[in-house]
């Protein structure tokens, strides 16, 4: 099967790469429907992977390809809104004048929005009776939950998530985090989940890459990087 997500030989620095390069030759695939965890000490670059996948980003070298489509490299560009790239952030990013389904709703077409996905993702996520909640109003986990369901609306291809469990507590952690794959399922999207923690990774992703100073040290299965484990972290 053809990869959703490809980079090859991607190379990345914030400003002078004089100063260093932040991605070093970085190849990362993931299959359709697949959840790939990018796993690796604060400031190996995974955020930076991220935001060069939803077009936050212009890679220096090597290019980005969504479904065998380039977004980035060779000279092409596509903007961040064109590219079926769902995000949640670290800390939701919410807007907290809008009610949960204003919310949810936001990265609709203004013509023919689809609210009937919509209703379908509160009924998944378990927000549904809190449409009008406002997200001051939502638990911790709530404001997780709606987040997904913002990113997942426009039936994107992929949905990228930063570190989406750090602020929560155990409990909702270990429950979001099982649930998370099967509501990728439902919404036939693939994932990206960046996180540090490789008890995070290891429960919850397909596959995982593991990185260290902007370089790939491994990818595998959760098992094989358990069994045969190519460096410390
Ligand atoms: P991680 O997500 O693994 O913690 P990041 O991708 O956020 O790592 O950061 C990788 C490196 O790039 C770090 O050294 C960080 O300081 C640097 N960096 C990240 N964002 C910027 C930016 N906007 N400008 C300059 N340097 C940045």
């Amino acid at each position: 099967m053809e990869p959703t997500v490809a980079l090859n030989g991607v190379w990345h620095s914030y400003g002078d790469a004089s100063d260093g390069w932040t991605l070093k030759g970085v190849d990362l695939q993931v299959a359709p429907g697949e959840l790939l965890g990018l796993l690796g000490p604060s400031g190996c670059g995974k955020t930076t992977l991220l935001r060069l996948i939803a077009g936050f980003e212009r890679p220096r070298r090597g290019t980005v390809q969504l479904d065998q489509r380039m977004v980035a490299g060779d000279g092409i560009w596509m903007e961040p809104e064109r590219r079926g790239v769902g995000m949640v952030f670290q800390d939701y990013a919410l807007f907290p004048h809008l009610n949960a389904w204003q919310n949810a709703s936001f990265g609709l077409p203004r013509r023919n929005p689809n609210l009937e996905r919509v209703a379908w993702l509160f009924a998944l996520l378990g927000l549904k009776g809190l449409e009008q909640r406002y997200p001051h109003q939502l638990s911790g986990g709530q404001r997780q939950r709606l987040a997904l369901a913002r990113a997942l609306a426009p039936a994107p291809r992929v949905v990228l998530l930063d570190e989406p469990f750090s602020s929560l507590d155990v409990e909702v952690r270990l429950r979001l985090r099982s649930e998370l794959s099967s509501v990728l399922d439902a919404c036939g999207a693939s994932g990206v989940i960046v996180t540090h923690d490789p008890i995070n990774a290891l429960t919850l992703a397909d596959q995982i890459m593991v990185i260290d100073d902007g370089a790939l040290v491994q990818v595998g299965s959760p098992r094989e990087l358990v069994d045969t484990p190519r460096s410390a972290y």
